[in-house]
């Protein structure tokens, strides 16, 4: 066996799951290798995955620069300032593009300082400790390796009643890429994906309709915090209809006729020139297990693992999309440097119950543990802490003063249960409340924190201070 073709760990998915579990190996003085098969519409290969890609880099880009333009013909007047702003979407495509290439390209110089091989084509399980690697020139080679990570990654769900056509009913991915503005667009699924390019695309002036089958809005969130996003949504311009069930799509003329149901009347036409399916996504393992690799999938075509990410097959691991637990690139993350850690001895562990979710729209959302909703149901006894932005010197000089940071926290113990944010920054704000949690901070502790004055982060402080009714700068109710 050539020495070029045996590893101790050979990591199938270079995406945000797969890549730090490569380099953190490699860090761990392991031999390693990561093989990727993603494809650009140009057809050049890159790592990184769905994440850097098609999904968390590209969208984050144009949601900043279309905040800009928000801010621009919506905020600036009220700091003084007059302008006219035009758009020059190529312009703002190809500084998406540019950020997207400089982060993949960063995956490379990673790899080649941490000694990591990459390896661009597909990876496939044969059995534990032997890969099948097919490069991307058609040449086929056995790899040996000691320990095998999958982190193969999802891909988006597809809707019966509206199959992508990759023209007028597209994907994430393609909604990131549009080289027009759309003047009618429509999106099934007011998920997060929904609602970011919803609002990149909104911002950029198409009228946007927004299909949820749910009757209600953001389900997963604390319903207070969802209840002021969908007034903020709406506020944008967002056309949010809850409870509307698609039954078919049809594609003339270049436009696309949407049927569906609500509560208000059956068979309604939305008439649409672009149409956004974003209804989640699935677990992408094909072409990932020979027959006999050992490794097991659930119903839902997950790879079954343990806490630790270990599959049923002796050293192979699992790890990010492809495995239970949020679809979330820190997760997946946190999980590949789990299993490079555990692989080498070292100690590893990922605590579920601290991820925190971020919707990186305007107002933002943010949220880490769990949900009034959750903690009523448990019957567990809380007190709640609510800090309106609104009370926020810092908040009011950024014009940004909508929405609340609430604190939840144990009524017996003051333990922290959950931190619900809407607003400026608030993906920024709950690091805090993550690190508190995974340090088992109490609601006093946070009260007892210095917080700078005057910062965004002093919501947090005051939303504590306010679960205990002592709130200084907003009335405890
Ligand atoms: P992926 O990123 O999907 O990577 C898997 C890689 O494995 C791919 O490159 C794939 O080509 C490769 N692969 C698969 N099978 C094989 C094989 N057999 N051989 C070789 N290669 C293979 N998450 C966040 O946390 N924050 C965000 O802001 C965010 N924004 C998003 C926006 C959008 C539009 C989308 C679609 C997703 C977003 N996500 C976000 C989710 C995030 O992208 C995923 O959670 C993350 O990419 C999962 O990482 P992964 O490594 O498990 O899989
Ligand atoms: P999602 O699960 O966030 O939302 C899907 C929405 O579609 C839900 O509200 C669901 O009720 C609705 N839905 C499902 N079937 C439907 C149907 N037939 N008709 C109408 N509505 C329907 O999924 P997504 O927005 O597609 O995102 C996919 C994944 O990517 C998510 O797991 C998310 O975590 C991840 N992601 C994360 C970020 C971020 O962290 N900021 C951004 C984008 C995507």
């Amino acid at each position: 066996m050539a020495d070029l073709d045996s590893f101790d760990v050979v990591v199938i998915g270079g995406g945000p799951a797969g890549y730090p579990a490569a380099l953190r190996a490699a860090q761990n003085g392991l031999k390693v290798a990561c093989i990727d098969e993603w494809k650009n519409r140009d057809g050049s290969g890159t790592f990184g995955g769905t994440c850097l890609n098609a999904g968390c880099i590209p969208s984050k880009a144009l949601l900043e620069s279309t905040e800009l333009l928000h801010r621009a013909q919506h905020e600036f007047a009220a700091h003084g300032l007059n302008t006219q702003v035009t758009v020059d979407l190529a312009a703002m495509q190809r500084r998406r593009a540019s950020i997207v290439k400089t982060m993949t390209g960063g995956i490379l110089a990673l790899f080649k300082a941490a000694g990591v091989v990459p390896l661009r084509g597909h990876g496939r399980l044969l059995q534990p400790g032997r890969v099948e690697y097919t490069a991307d020139d058609g040449s086929v080679r056995t790899l040996v390796s000691k320990d095998v990570v999958l982190a193969s990654g999802s891909v988006p769900t597809a809707l019966r009643s509206a199959p992508f056509d990759g023209v007028a009913i597209i994907d994430s991915w393609s909604a990131l890429e549009l080289d027009a503005i759309p003047k009618r667009l429509g999106v099934i699924g007011a998920g997060v994906i929904g609602l970011e390019l919803g609002s990149v695309w909104r911002r950029l002036g198409s009228e946007v309709v927004v299909l949820e089958a749910l009757p209600d809005f953001l389900a997963i969130a604390d319903s207070q915090l969802a209840k002021e996003a969908l007034r903020q949504f709406r506020k944008l311009g967002l056309d949010i209809r809850l409870g509307a069930r698609v039954s078919a799509a049809e594609v003339k003329d270049g436009a696309v006729a949407v049927t569906y149901s609500d509560a208000s009347a059956a068979d309604q036409t939305l008439t649409v020139d672009k149409l956004i399916v974003a209804i989640g996504r699935r677990p992408f393992t094909e072409g990932l297990l020979a027959p006999g690799s050992g490794v097991e999938l659930d119903p839902r075509g997950f790879i079954i693992v343990d806490e630790q990410c270990r599959t049923g097959a002796a050293r192979v691991w699992a790890v990010g999309d492809c495995v239970r637990g949020p679809m979330l690139a820190h997760k997946g993350k946190e999980e590949g440097v789990m299993v490079a850690d555990l692989i080498a001895g070292r100690y590893g562990e990922v605590n579920y119950a601290a991820v925190p979710s971020v919707i990186y729209t305007a107002p933002e959302i943010a949220w880490v543990g769990a949900t009034e909703q959750q903690v009523k149901a448990s019957g567990r006894a809380y007190k709640v802490g609510v800090f309106p932005f609104a009370a926020s010197g810092r908040a009011r000089a950024m014009e940004a003063t909508a929405g609340f940071v609430k604190l939840i926290a144990a009524a017996d113990d003051d333990a922290i249960l959950g931190v619900h944010i809407i607003g400026p920054l608030a993906g920024e704000l709950v690091a805090e409340a993550v690190l508190a949690m995974e340090y088992s901070a109490s609601a006093e502790d946070l009260q007892r924190t210095i917080h700078a004055h005057p910062t965004l982060s002093e919501g947090l402080h005051e939303a504590a201070l306010a679960a205990d009714k002592r709130a200084i700068d907003s009335i405890n109710r």
